[in-house]
């Protein structure tokens, strides 16, 4: 097994053993910098009672890091051509289990019961930029039992995590991470940290995940599907978002009545509310649709 990947020539001697051929569709980018690696693993506090789910180990640079400093570690890569090289970049880690799968199609509940019994884990990735957000909001809508995660992501998603209303990043995925958690840009990232170099700058993000959410509604996917709704078309008013979204049903009358409920003017738009604004108004929404 070839030790300490992160080295650049280690990179290259383990991509040329195996003659692999980057694939642009999957979003492999690979990480060559050590002090960046030290700072995800870092930040992400990992210690030998975790469980750590790794999107996308690529040749298995952070996982070997991963390993040693976790209990065990689940690696989910979707490019099967990464396998054989996986299974020797990681045959000496006991506690690693690499599985050929799509992040957006794993049982993320079920994974967490089988490997950690349900408690919370920790995800750690370089993420692939072409499904970031998807493969965030996965984590942040659903109901596994998570402890934080910590992200290399595209330095504007970083922000557009971080940002608050009245600002141009501010929408949807802002409001999706700040009701889960709370995230914090670790460092930012330039190009020449990774093989193949991309186009834009990264950034490590850590959300930590709160045991309670900051605002507290009746129907948290209904939140989700009024935050998704408000910002689906950024030009229109939160009203017309609201009634043209195709997972609410509600008329130009009833949207029109909500907003009012909460106090905000008849053409307020999605991007000056709060999160505390949103709950209010998905709770008005839940009660004229029950
Ligand atoms: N972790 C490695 C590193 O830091 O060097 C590789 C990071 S690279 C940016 C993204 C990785 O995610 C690639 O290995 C890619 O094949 C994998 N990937 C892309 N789409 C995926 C998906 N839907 N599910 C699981 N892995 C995926």
């Amino acid at each position: 097994m070839t030790k300490d990947l992160i080295q650049p020539q280690n990179t290259i001697a383990v991509l040329q053993k195996y003659k692999f051929q980057f694939q642009k569709k999957y979003g492999q980018n690979f990480l060559i910098d050590p002090l960046v690696l030290d700072r995800i693993v870092q930040a992400a506090s990992i210690g030998p009672e975790d469980f750590v789910l790794e999107i996308g180990p690529g040749i298995g640079t952070m996982t070997q890091a991963l390993s040693a400093a976790a209990r065990s570690v689940v690696a989910v890569e979707i490019d099967r051509h990464l396998i054989p090289i996986l299974q020797d970049t990681l045959s000496d880690c006991e506690n690693v289990e690499i599985l050929q799968e799509d992040i957006l199609k794993v049982d993320l509940r079920a994974l967490s019961e089988q490997y950690h019994n349900g408690k919370p884990i920790k995800v750690l990735a370089n993420l692939p930029y072409y499904i970031t957000t998807p493969i965030l909001m996965k984590l942040l809508e659903s109901d596994i039992p998570l402890d934080s995660v910590t992200v290399m992501v595209q330095k504007e998603v970083a922000e557009r995590m971080c940002s608050k209303p009245g600002s141009k990043d501010y929408g949807a995925l802002s409001l999706a991470v700040q009701y889960a958690a709370k995230p914090n840009i670790v460092t930012s990232v330039p190009p020449n940290c990774f093989m193949p170099r991309p186009n834009a700058h990264s950034a490590v993000v850590h959300l930590k995940v709160y045991d309670t959410p900051p605002v507290t509604v009746c129907d948290p996917k209904l939140l989700f599907q009024v935050i998704r709704a408000s910002f689906a078309q950024r030009r229109k008013t939160l009203q017309n978002g609201l009634r043209n979204a195709p997972e609410l049903p509600l008329s130009k009358e009833q949207a029109e009545a909500c907003i009012a409920a909460c106090g905000f003017p008849p053409a307020v738009r999605g991007e000056t509310l709060s999160l505390e604004d949103f709950a209010k108004l998905s709770d008005e929404i839940y009660e004229v649709l029950r």
